[in-house]
């Protein structure tokens, strides 16, 4: 199974942190600037402030910053 990257989804795993979610895709806050793991941030961000990729490349790419803390 590929796990799409619907929004949706990927913000619930935020919430629930489960660990199946590890390296399936990344969460980056514009607020913050900053990119993490999904069971990385120790408190979930405003749904609006997250977007969602597949790969932390990407993400990069697109102007954020890896994480430090995970
Ligand atoms: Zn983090």
């Amino acid at each position: 199974m590929t796990l799409m990257l619907d929004p949706e989804v990927c913000y619930g795993a935020l919430q629930t942190k489960h660990t199946r979610f590890d390296g399936q895709f990344f969460v980056a806050v514009y607020t913050t600037g900053i990119l993490c793991r999904p069971i990385g941030s120790a408190n979930a961000p405003q749904r609006q402030d997250c977007t969602f990729f597949l790969n932390a490349a990407a993400a990069q790419g697109r102007g954020f910053c890896p994480c430090l803390r995970c």
